[in-house]
C-alpha cells in the first residue's frame, strides 16, 4: 500500500508519512505532520534523549518532558 505524502513539520518537505499511526495522544498529529525519514531520526534520537536525562517513563512528568523535546524535535505545537 503507498503511504500518503504529507507536509513534514519539521524537514518542510512533501514525502511519505507514516504507514502506521504511533501509540499516545500525538499519534495522530505525529502521522498527519511528520514524514518516516524525520520520525526514524526521533526513534534513533529518542532512547539517548532518555538516558541523557534520565527520564522514567513511568512518570508523568518525565513523559511530559519527553514530549516537550519531541515536539521541539519536531516542531510540532504541541
Ligand atoms: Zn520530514
Amino acid at each position: 500500500m503507498a503511504h500518503t505524502n504529507i507536509l513534514c513539520a519539521r524537514c518542510q518537505q512533501t514525502k511519505p508519512g507514516l504507514a502506521m499511526k504511533p501509540p499516545g495522544k500525538y499519534g495522530a498529529i505525529i502521522q498527519e505532520q511528520v514524514c518516516q525519514d524525520c520520525w526514524n531520526e526521533w526513534m534513533v534520537l529518542m532512547p539517548r534523549l532518555i538516558n541523557h536525562y534520565g527520564l522514567n517513563l513511568g512518570i508523568p512528568e518525565d513523559r511530559q518532558q519527553l514530549q516537550q523535546v519531541m515536539a521541539e524535535f519536531l516542531n510540532l505545537p504541541l
